[in-house]
């Protein structure tokens, strides 16, 4: 239950080649809180008052039980003993290019070829560690909750809106939510502008769930296949690896810190968001070919031990 969440703030988390501004905000740990009753008196302490104390009891037991079994289960995700099975929830304000949905789905074994390729060079033996199955498009102009604040009551009522939000958006995409690994739930608009831009959400850092804006069409699909293996990447434990600019921070953020020459890095990490040519300068990462996982993010996703 004890999720860190990673916030990224949609608007300034857009990189473009030249500038970005993004932030990320820790917040503490989500906490539950549960209040018994303290009104009852002491005459109606009778067998109503024990019975009631025993239900109480037996559901905080049982809520207790399945949250451990939850956090083991998402802990076992980081073995990496079996391929993990990852939704891709595509929600549309309003009708996307068919042409662009269509062509998502064809660069996804794109996308589970490169993610397996980098996992077999940090961890060989490892040669498929993600399938990603596309649910929708689901036609909703119901936003994603944002998180207000870091305290346990804003903590509590974003899990609640999350979860609402997230239970609907399932029922209309006919999704098994118990099926998968981790959920990404990407809203997908058309671009605004010629510029390819990176538009980043909200994950739950170490949990099932992430939540994401790209602009796509037919040719931004590498871009948004990039921003979703980023965000499944925040629910298997990896931590953003660029600096408040929106630039790659060296060394954690390249993906080969030990190539000679160290520049041109011939890719970009997954949680760097961008190809370093050469300090300072940086090509954001638009073409799955261009996308690599780095030694420090493949340890935190359970790839490298050392
Ligand atoms: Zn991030």
């Amino acid at each position: 239950m004890a999720h860190l969440l990673s916030r990224d703030d949609a608007n300034a988390g857009r990189l473009t080649l030249d500038r970005a501004i993004v932030k990320d905000t820790p917040t503490p740990e989500r906490t539950t809180l549960f209040v018994l009753s303290t009104s009852q008196t002491n005459e109606g302490r009778g067998t109503f008052f024990k019975v009631r104390v025993f239900l109480l009891l037996t559901t905080l037991l049982v809520v207790v039980f399945v949250a451990a079994g939850d956090v083991r289960r998402r802990k076992g995700r980081n073995d990496w003993d079996r391929t993990l099975e990852v939704a891709i929830v595509l929600v549309a304000p309003r009708p996307l290019d068919p042409k662009a949905v269509a062509a998502l789905r064809d660069r996804v074994p794109s996308l589970e070829r490169r993610l397996a390729e980098e996992a077999a060079r940090h961890r060989p033996g490892l040669t498929s560690p993600f399938k990603f199955r596309v649910a929708g498009p689901v036609v909703s102009d119901v936003s994603a909750p944002k998180l207000a604040g870091t305290g346990p009551s804003d903590l509590a009522s974003h899990a609640w809106a999350l979860r609402s939000y997230t239970k609907a958006i399932d029922e209309a995409a006919g999704l098994d939510e118990g099926a998968f690994d981790a959920r990404i739930y990407v809203t997908a608009t058309p671009p605004t502008s010629a510029q390819k831009a990176w538009i980043e959400g909200e994950s739950e850092q170490g949990g099932r769930i992430g939540i994401v804006a790209v602009e796509l069409d037919e040719g931004m699909v590498d871009l948004a296949l990039a921003v979703i293996a980023h965000e499944t990447f925040h629910t298997l434990g990896a931590t953003d690896k660029y600096d408040p600019g929106g630039h790659a921070t060296i060394p954690a953020g390249l993906a080969d810190p030990t190539s000679v020459p160290l520049y041109p890095q011939l890719r970009g990490d997954v949680m760097a968001r961008g190809r370093v040519i050469s300090p300072g300068s940086e090509q954001i990462v638009e073409r799955l070919d261009d996308l690599g996982v780095g030694p420090e993010t493949a340890r935190e996703i359970g790839w490298r031990r050392e």
